[in-house]
């Protein structure tokens, strides 16, 4: 594999591919590519490619095999585990998938959309709104975020208790392998038992068996009504309660149960333009909960009158507010999403995406809480997340007044403390962001020998010549 700069010729075949418009060298050029929103990782490239057509994309990958050049494919550069970044010192090239951004085809009677990979999330939201349908999928980053990127981390999100991640809104994908062949795999079937699943292989595979070119996404009826509420909560076991309440009344129409902290309110109120504390009372959790059903409005505003009240009864539920307008809605959603940008401003910030069995979130955060605080007196924890789902963004903002790179200097050291309390409860260190760079030399402590073999030998018989995004997920031979 090419670890040193490409010859000039090589290049200028590359280049002859995609045209020069389409070929970036300039550094000036090049550096957006180079950089991932975390500011964790810089990496190094000779070029990057933006082809046009699947048949180019193919092009490149026959000349790579051929040349054993590695090649990483980049959708819009929202991951947050550097798997999109090329590695530093090395000469991987960047291929961009953002100019495949067709939308192909819709079907609204079959409920599904066929896109090119380069689409950005929000524009097929977008595209099944104007065909009155419901794309779920929806994410902070889904301004940016692009359809390949989305499949290739198995993105998950806000929507997944309801529709699933994004493995579940798929039905099937077109993928250019390591070699150049092309795999047209854009069934629409629902049902289809037909030997292995290769689909299920290159979702989540983070760029490391092919690159994905087109994907056929499902898309669901719009719902009928919608209600968001916000609950301040007096501990995480009133919000595990709470929540197993919202279950039982709302069934599949609970679309999304949020907790934050009081700190994470703080934090947002102070420095997201825009965002309030909705209350005017003080609360240790809050639970954001998101109800959405398809028979009537009326059923949406009954269920979560019905939830709150039952919520106070119980003494669950302290204060509660309803979003009364869509732009309530909005608000108090991107309250949420604010979370972690708010965080910024507060300093250094050491960010863990894990989930363990949702019934063991208490016992898991009082561990955690209590094993930071013995190693960092003073730290902030700033723990939220995808409740309903067991998933905990458990972020820890360094202590007021700390140096910055002192503190960030102990990532590691904090991600074994969580992450060795995650094991015991039989978790994941990765809930929805994926390996990438930043966790695949934990991954080989995570799981156990059998499965790291099957995985390598899986890499192998899709990526014989290791071109494919190299030491991303699994560390290359
Ligand atoms: C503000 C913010 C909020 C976020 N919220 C969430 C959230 O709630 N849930 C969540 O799951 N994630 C979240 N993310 C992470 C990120 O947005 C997702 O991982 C997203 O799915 C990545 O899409 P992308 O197009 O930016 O991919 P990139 O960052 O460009 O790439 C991600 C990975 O996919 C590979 N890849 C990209 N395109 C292709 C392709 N066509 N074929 C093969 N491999 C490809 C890359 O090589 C890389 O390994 C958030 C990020 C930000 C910045």
């Amino acid at each position: 594999m090419t670890t040193t700069l490409p010859s000039p010729e090589l290049i200028a075949s590359f280049i002859d591919i995609v045209g020069s418009a389409n070929a970036l060298t300039n550094p000036a050029d090049l550096a957006p590519y180079l950089v991932e929103s975390r500011g964790l990782y810089k990496g190094t490239t000779p070029m990057v490619l933006r082809p046009g057509s699947v048949e180019e994309v193919s092009r490149i990958m026959k000349l790579a095999s051929a040349t054993r050049t590695a090649i990483v494919p980049q959708g819009g550069n929202t991951g947050h585990v550097a798997g999109q970044i090329p590695r530093e010192g090395k000469a991987d090239i960047v291929l961009s998938l953002q100019r495949l951004n067709r939308i192909r085809d819709i079907d609204p009677v079959g409920n599904v959309i066929v896109a090119d990979a380069g689409c950005i999330l929000a524009d097929i939201q977008k595209a099944a709104d104007d065909h009155d349908r419901l794309f779920p999928l929806s994410l902070g980053s889904e301004g940016s975020a692009r359809i390949g990127g989305n499949l290739s981390t198995n993105a998950g999100g806000t929507a997944v208790l309801a529709y699933g991640n994004m493995r579940q809104l798929c039905l099937g994908l077109e993928v250019v392998l390591p070699t150049g062949e092309v795999w047209d795999g854009l069934r629409r079937l629902k049902k289809d038992n037909t030997g292995y699943d290769l689909r299920d292989l290159f979702i989540g595979a983070e760029g490391t068996l092919g690159v994905i070119t087109g994907a056929v996404l499902r898309m669901f009826p719009k719902p009928l009504g919608h209600q968001v509420a916000f609950a301040g909560v007096g501990s995480v076991e009133h919000a595990l309660a709470l929540f197993d309440t919202a279950s039982s009344l709302c069934g599949a129409a609970l679309t999304g149960f949020e907790l934050m902290p009081r700190l994470g309110v703080e934090f947002t109120a102070k420095h997201i333009p825009g965002v309030r504390d909705p209350m005017d009372t003080v609360h240790p959790w809050y639970a954001l909960i998101d109800i959405s059903t398809s028979d009537s409005a009326e059923s949406a505003e009954r269920m979560v009158h019905e939830l709150l009240e039952q919520g106070i009864v119980a003494g669950l539920v302290e204060n509660a507010v309803i979003a009364t307008s869509e732009e309530q809605r909005k608000a108090l959603w991107h309250m949420r999403e604010s979370m972690s940008p708010a965080q910024k401003p507060e300093g250094g910030s050491i960010k863990h995406d894990v989930s363990v069995p949702v019934s063991s979130i208490p016992s898991f955060m009082k561990e955690a809480d209590a094993a930071v605080m013995r190693a960092m007196p003073g730290a902030r924890i700033c723990s939220f997340g995808h409740m309903g789902d067991g998933n905990i963004h458990y972020n820890i903002s360094q202590p007021v007044g700390a140096d910055k790179q002192a503190f960030l200097d102990r990532w590691r050291e904090m991600n074994a403390i969580i992450h060795g309390i995650v094991a015991k409860y039989n978790g994941s260190i990765s809930a929805e962001h994926g390996i990438g760079q930043l966790k695949r030399d934990e991954l080989v402590e995570v799981r156990s020998p059998i499965e790291i073999e099957l995985m390598r030998r899986i890499k192998h018989a899709f990526d014989p010549a290791g071109i494919m995004n190299p030491d991303k997920v699994l560390r290359a031979d």
